[in-house]
């Protein structure tokens, strides 16, 4: 794919850069269009950004509807654009931002701060970032990719919009630790597997019987990440791994047989590669996204200023183990889903976002999660997408029919099954 990790390619990662339009390095600041900069990883690429303006401009920020905090980090990155998807939300922001600077809203908003910057921080959550994506590579951008699902429901039209000659570089720590571990490979046929690894989230070693009360405060305390609402339910579900694993075969071109995921509460080896002699890379350092964000900025240069180094005076252990797919059945799902392929991960996309959303809600419990994903990925109506559109499509579909299955487990109070 276009981080340039097919197995074939392995360990070519600054040939794989020379793809994209940062090829031979950057001249002065790079154009970066932060897309959903006021989420958990847009406000934190922020802060990389101004710790490093030598590196990189800011000239597009774009979110949904937070224009507050738009019009504050408008005020200290001086964009050319500001993309709001709601319109209420952009006549705020035209009554506060400078003339100069554009402001641009609805549903193709969000492209158009994409197409102008040189490097795309993709950092929308859902399958919404999904045309952010498209967009992007279609203009031969680096994709900074934050948002997973983009991979997951259209992986297959990803794939195509590369062919414009952009490149995909992840943010995501367990795949941007891959990629850091790739540079070691540098031989045709030398990864023998990928092992992405999980805290377990916060709901690690409970069994299946504790589960069926959890409360949505309980699913949202992360052991180790503070991240957005749905990313941070999906990490208790395990559902965050399955995503992973399918968005790791699709970024690096390695068979479902050869991605492990293991159990690591401290999440500070982020993942690591196993090569065929034996030999096992990892990346590690402490939970801090900012180093993952700046190392797809930045990439194939490193940053100077770190994030999440490690004190070793003070981490006495390192402990790794197994997971536990019949408790957290989210894993199994998403990864049947992954080597069904096809619309099949679309379809279990869209199950995904529609269950955590009812369960955020208190609509549902948090064993419905895996249940309605189940249910809605038994009656995908199947299918290969050449186009966005029908990928689109699909997504819509899906979310129907986990919709109405969603119904059948809402609270009592509404006639269905939960408490
Ligand atoms: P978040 O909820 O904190 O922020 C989401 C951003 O997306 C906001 O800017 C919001 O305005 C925008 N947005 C939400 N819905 C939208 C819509 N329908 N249309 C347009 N914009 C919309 O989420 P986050 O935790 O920053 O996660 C963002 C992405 O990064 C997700 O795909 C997540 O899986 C991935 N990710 C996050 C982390 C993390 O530490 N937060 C780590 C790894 C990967
Ligand atoms: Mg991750």
């Amino acid at each position: 794919m276009g981080a340039g990790f097919t197995e074939a390619s392995a360990g070519a990662a600054d040939r794989a850069a020379g793809s994209g339009s940062m090829g031979g390095g950057p001249v002065g600041p790079v154009a970066v269009s932060i897309v959903g900069s006021t989420g958990s990883i847009g406000r934190q690429a922020v802060e990389v950004i101004e710790a490093n303006r030598d590196r990189f401009r800011v000239v597009a920020l774009a979110g949904r509807s937070s224009w507050k905090l738009l019009a504050e980090q408008a005020a200290r990155l001086d964009p050319e654009m500001v993309a709001v998807v709601e319109s209420d939300a952009a006549a705020e922001l035209r009554g506060c931002l400078p003339g100069g600077v554009k402001v641009t809203s609805g549903v193709g908003a969000l492209c158009e701060a994409a197409a102008i910057g040189e490097t795309v921080l993709n950092a929308i959550v859902g399958f919404a970032g999904l045309e952010v994506s498209v967009a992007a590579l279609s203009e031969g951008r680096r994709l900074a990719l934050a948002n997973k699902e983009s991979l997951v429901a259209g992986g297959d039209v990803v794939r195509k919009a590369l062919a414009a000659g952009g490149e995909i570089v992840p943010v995501d720590s367990e795949h941007c630790a891959i990629h850091q571990c790739l540079r070691s490979a540098t031989g045709a046929g030398e990864v023998e597997r990928l092992v992405i690894t999980t805290s377990g989230g916060p709901f690690r070693g409970k069994a299946h019987s504790e589960l069926s009360r959890v409360s949505v405060d309980e699913a949202l305390r992360h052991p180790t990440w503070r991240m957005g609402p749905k990313i941070t339910i999906d990490s208790s579900t395990l559902m965050n791994k399955g995503l992973e694993v399918i968005e790791a075969h699709e970024l690096f071109g390695v068979d479902y047989d050869r991605i492990e995921v293991i159990l690591h509460p401290q999440s500070v080896v982020h993942s690591m590669v196993e090569l065929v002699d034996g030999a096992s890379m990892a990346q590690l350092s402490m939970p801090d996204m900012r180093l993952p964000i700046g190392y797809a900025l930045g990439f194939p240069s490193r940053l100077p200023v770190p994030f999440g180094a490690i004190d070793w005076s003070v981490m006495e252990r390192l402990d790794f183990g197994v997971v536990d797919r019949e408790t957290f059945r989210c894993l199994a799902v998403a990864e049947a889903a992954g080597r069904a392929g096809g619309l099949v991960p679309a379809w279990m996309n869209a199950a995904n976002e529609v269950a955590v959303e009812a369960f955020l809600q208190e609509r549902v419990g948090w064993l419905d999660i895996a249940a309605i994903v189940e249910e809605t990925v038994d009656r995908c109506e199947g299918g290969v997408a050449q186009e966005v559109e029908e990928v689109v499509e699909a997504d819509r579909r899906a979310r129907e029919v986990a919709a109405e299955i969603a119904r059948a487990y809402e609270a009592p109070s509404r006639g269905g099954r939960w408490r």
